[in-house]
């Protein structure tokens, strides 16, 4: 059977239309034809090793992986990018190994390959599925045109630190929008037929906790109760499974004393037991071998012992699993029959993306030449950068500019940058290749533009990276800054972190604007209070200065490509923004984990700062800057009459909660209208509201719409103390507005 799978006059369609049984049965067959070291092979996953186009290795570690390639020893490569690159490397597995076994090549293709959309988080800021799910398509379809055919994304990682410098990679802090854009990423990635040529293979990670790392300092331990590991950690991990995704990669921290890569309550149980997950998990770079340093195993081969016994499937670079499984069978350490399962998820993947038929189906440089790049990338990921903005404030309509006889100062070396709006994980990207905000804005030739970067942002930055450091130093161009922000009519300042200054490994302490940006900011404010100020940024930032000062801020994060076109279009009014904080500002580092679905302690009055027996700090205010779900437009949305269709409700029936929605302003605008809801009295303590819906609301000018959610048992379940997902009876507050601050407000209670 396996051998009709190979046969060249089979057609694609064939298998597709035979899907799963037939792909069962052809596993079947080829795994009776495999030998346990092919088997363990299937299992491995190397690096892309070396000088492709150049001769084999002859010795060293490259020549080591070249060897086992050829044996038959190697089941997937990572970081080989190029349909001719990937084609060499594919043509040894098919052609010269016994069985003639394709490879899978994964890449993080996290924002895009070569067009890069905006950062993960910056897409979250959009709340807009069905842009969020193209644009996924789009790096998928560019992705595979290069010979990919698996992407490490999406990181589905919930995080309420932004001290942690990954929170860039996933979609914020809250696990229903996670849970929705998890959904929406992975059916961009993987499409409706993997066989096809314009998509891949889709990858949930860091399974799991890897966002609620200690003090937000990556790779550190975390410590987390059940109730936050299954209400708010797991969700978006069950909502990939559903959505179907093929792979899962585990993660390097600990959880609970148990790393993650060794976990076999997160991965057996939960991952392959409950959620009947048929696809296979990867560990994390290395993350085999680092339970060494976790001291969790005593050596690589112990390593490799608890990661295969804990689900673990492939091995990403620890040479852990082609090196000691075998010889751990043969001690009866590990079981063969868990080999094989893992060798079987791994290939049932394959034949899933017709890899057999065809296993150069990403590889035709022709192809790969007519795709990379295509106007319609472009135009896509500048309509994914428009929605991703977030206007955070705009006093006495600042915003937009207009267009013609103005003096307008742009200030901030990030406004000049063509690498930073590239973001952090875009290695597939070239340097320089972004439109910046100088550009996007000379494309406006109305008004008189003059530039100066005031300072630098950042020093000795290199993409792989772990060390772009932070300039404290430079200011030179203050003068120069300061003298145009003088003559200009407005200034528009550009400041915030530099594209690589978020990311792995990149968390930091302080969350204002990196380096003397602040000072800069404050020197411009003397001479010239109309300031714009455009935020470039990949997590949360604390500046509460700006917030009280600055008339009007943008928050544009990395957003990819075609970033300065996008920022253009907001800052003159031909893009009316609609983005929404999908993470909750700090007013100060102190307050960070600040979510908006915390849980009260008993002294929540949060309206008399001046008792001082109430959870406060004595030196903050424990209120966020931006709120979870805050966003602006240039249209003015009001929110008045919220109504229950009804007050009771029982399993099987629902209520309708309904709020008129108006736009107050002479423009058409979008708002994101947003439902919570909080369980008032439940077995263990629940937070004080929770997002449950969310749709995108297109108004006219002046127009007024009601606007309808269904409320039924289901959004009311939470993971309880049974250990199950249950419905507690009792009263329950819905909650609908423009943000977490949203203040109208009903009850319902739940029957039975
Ligand atoms: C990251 C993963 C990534 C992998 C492969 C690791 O350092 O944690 O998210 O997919 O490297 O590049």
């Amino acid at each position: 059977l396996f051998f009709i799978g190979c046969n060249k006059s089979q057609t694609k369609k064939t298998v597709a239309s035979e899907k799963n049984d037939l792909i069962e049965q052809k596993v079947d067959s080829i795994l009776k034809l495999m030998t346990l070291d092919e088997k363990i092979g299937q299992m491995n996953q190397y690096n892309g090793f070396w000088e492709i186009t150049g001769p084999a290795p002859k010795e060293g570690q490259a020549a080591k992986k070249y060897e086992d390639l050829k044996k038959g020893l190697v089941g997937s490569m990572l970081n080989v990018k190029g349909a001719k690159e990937v084609y060499t490397l594919q043509k040894i597995a098919v052609e010269e190994t016994r069985l003639g076994i394709p490879l899978l090549f994964g890449f993080d293709v996290i924002h895009g390959y070569k067009t890069i959309s905006p950062i993960p988080l910056a897409e979250a800021a959009s709340w807009d599925l069905e842009v969020i799910q193209k644009s996924a398509a789009i790096a998928a379809e560019e992705a595979a045109a290069v010979g990919i055919n698996w992407t490490f994304a999406p990181m589905v990682d919930i995080s309420r630190d932004a001290r942690w410098g990954r929170v860039m990679e996933g979609a914020g802090e809250d696990p229903y929008l996670g849970s929705k854009i998890a959904e929406a990423r992975i059916k961009g990635f993987q499409g409706e037929d993997l066989a096809s040529k314009k998509t891949i293979l889709a990858c949930a990670k860091h399974f799991a906790g890897y966002g609620f790392a200690e003090a937000g300092r990556d790779y550190n331990t975390v410590d987390v109760g059940e109730q936050t590991l299954q209400n708010v950690i797991l969700p978006p991990f069950k909502a990939s499974v559903d959505a179907g995704v093929r792979t899962f990669m585990n993660s390097f921290n600990d959880l609970n004393g148990v790393p993650a890569t060794g976990n076999k309550m997160l991965q057996r149980e939960i991952l392959k037991g409950n959620w009947n997950f048929d696809g296979f998990v990867v560990s994390d770079w290395g993350s085999i071998n680092e339970m060494i340093a976790h001291g969790y195993a005593k050596d690589s081969k112990h390593a490799a012992e608890i990661a295969v016994n804990a689900g673990s499937d492939m091995d990403m670079e620890s040479y852990a699993y082609v090196t000691y499984l075998k010889k751990l069978i043969e001690e009866g350490k590990v079981k063969e029959t868990d080999v094989e399962d893992a060798a079987r998820r791994i290939l049932r993947t394959k034949f899933e993306l017709g890899l057999f038929e065809n296993p150069y189906k990403y590889c035709d440089e022709a192809y790969e030449k007519a795709t990379v790049g295509k106007k319609e990338f472009h135009d896509g990921v500048l309509e994914m950068a428009k929605k991703s903005i977030v206007l955070l404030k705009n006093d006495n309509d600042l915003l937009p500019l207009s267009k013609t006889g103005k003096k307008i100062a742009l200030i901030g070396a990030l406004a000049n940058d063509k690498t930073s709006p590239l973001g952090s994980w875009r290695i597939g990207a070239d340097d320089e290749t972004a439109v910046s905000v100088l550009e996007g804005m000379e494309a406006y030739v109305g008004n008189q533009l003059s530039f100066a970067k005031g300072t630098t942002v950042a020093t000795g930055r290199t993409e792989f990276m772990w060390e772009t450091k932070i300039n404290t130093s430079d200011n030179s161009e203050f003068s120069k800054a300061i003298a145009i922000a003088k003559n200009a009519d407005v200034v528009v300042m550009v400041l915030g972190e530099h594209g690589l200054q978020s990311g792995e490994g990149r968390s930091r302490s302080d969350l204002g604007l990196p380096g003397l940006q602040q000072e800069l900011l404050e020197a411009v404010y003397k001479v010239n209070k109309n300031i714009v100020l455009v935020l470039n940024n990949g997590r949360p930032l604390v500046i509460p200065w700006a917030k009280e000062n600055i008339p009007a801020i943008v928050e544009a994060w990395h957003l990819g490509t075609q970033s300065g076109h996008a920022i253009a279009q907001v800052l003159y009014g031909d893009y009316n923004p609609s983005g929404k904080l999908p993470m909750t500002f700090p007013r100060s580092v102190g307050q960070v984990p600040l979510y908006y679905n915390y849980k009260n302690t008993g002294r929540p009055i949060m309206n008399e700062p001046e008792s001082v027996f109430w959870s406060h700090y004595i030196d903050e205010k424990n209120t966020p800057l931006f709120a979870f779900g805050h966003g602006l437009s240039y249209a003015k949305f009001e929110y008045s009459n919220l109504t229950l269709s009804k007050k009771n409700l029982n399993t099987s029936e629902k209520i309708i909660a309904s709020v008129t929605l108006k736009n107050n302003s002479k423009v058409k605008g979008k708002e994101v209208v947003q439902l919570y809801i909080r369980d008032l009295v439940a077995s263990s303590t629940r937070p004080v509201k929770e997002l449950k819906g969310f749709q995108m609301i297109e108004l006219n000018a002046n127009e007024s719409k009601v606007i309808s959610f269904v409320i039924d048992e289901k959004m009311l379940a939470f993971y309880t103390n049974n250990k199950k997902w249950e419905t507690e009876p009792g009263d329950f507050k819905v909650f609908i507005g423009g943000s977490s601050d949203a203040t109208l407000e009903d009850t319902f209670q739940f029957l039975n």
